[in-house]
């Protein structure tokens, strides 16, 4: 299986890649956690990746490109992958195309996640994050078992620098101008699937299984 999740920050990609990954078994390629992680350990892209997110703003194509187009040609992305989060412009759906077929991969769906505005707002600004694992939860909607604690591995759970109502507006913004032309530049190519994704988190992935079949 080979999938891009399409969607405005904040839609539910993070939240519904986990249940893909697992049943798909395929390899999950976030670039927001590939710049996070580096970030983290304080490499040189983490800094410049960091200066841009910061303010909302999309990290320059070609850093992002390069990253996808080595992580495309690891092994593990025989078996398929799913992209979370790239592409994210016009000019990165470009450069993926042309990998993908140096590659002879074809993508199977795109499934564009779509919530409205005022709602991305509040599930990103009560987005909460384990420092440990990286494992999403949301402080009213799905919010861990004990107060700031993960479920899955005991981590402390944090708020990411980006997600303050003034920068998920930005980047909300950033969104409607850069990435949802590729809502069209997906739907030409027959490839793109819509999810109503202001539906329960379990609702939503339910959906996402009657799309892409229940074989794992
Ligand atoms: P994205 O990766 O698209 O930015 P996330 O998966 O991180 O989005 O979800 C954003 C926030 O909203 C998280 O706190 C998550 O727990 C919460 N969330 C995700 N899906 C739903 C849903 N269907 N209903 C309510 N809250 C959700
Ligand atoms: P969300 O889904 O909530 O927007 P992500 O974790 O996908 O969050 O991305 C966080 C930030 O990382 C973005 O606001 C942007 O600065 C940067 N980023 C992630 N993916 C890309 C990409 N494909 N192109 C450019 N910048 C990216
Ligand atoms: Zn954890």
């Amino acid at each position: 299986m080979r999938l891009i999740l399409l969607g405005p920050p904040g839609a539910g990609k993070g939240t519904q890649a986990s249940g893909i990954i697992e049943k798909y078994n395929v390899p999950h390629i976030s670039t927001g956690d590939i710049f996070r992680k580096n970030i983290k350990e304080g490499t040189d892209l983490g800094k410049k990746a960091k200066e841009y997110m910061d303010k909302g703003l999309l990290v320059p194509d070609e850093v992002v490109v390069a990253i996808v187009k080595d992580r495309l040609t690891e092994d593990d992305c025989k078996k398929g992958f799913l992209l979370d989060g790239f592409p994210r412009t016009v000019a990165q759906a470009d450069a993926l195309d042309g990998e993908l077929k140096a590659l002879d991969y074809s993508l199977d769906y795109v499934l564009n996640i779509e919530v409205d505005k005022d709602i991305l707002i509040e599930r990103a600004v009560g987005r909460r994050i384990c420092k440990n694992c990286g494992a999403t939860y949301h402080i009213k909607y799905n919010p861990p078992k004990t107060e700031n604690v993960c479920d899955e591995c005991g981590g402390e759970l944090y708020q990411r620098d980006d997600d303050t109502e003034e920068t998920v507006s930005k980047r909300i913004e950033v969104y409607l101008k850069q990435t949802k032309p590729l809502i069209e530049y997906y739907n030409d190519k027959n490839l793109l699937v819509d999810i109503n994704g202001e539906q329960d988190i379990d609702k939503v992935f339910e959906d996402i299984v009657n799309i892409l079949g229940s074989d794992s």
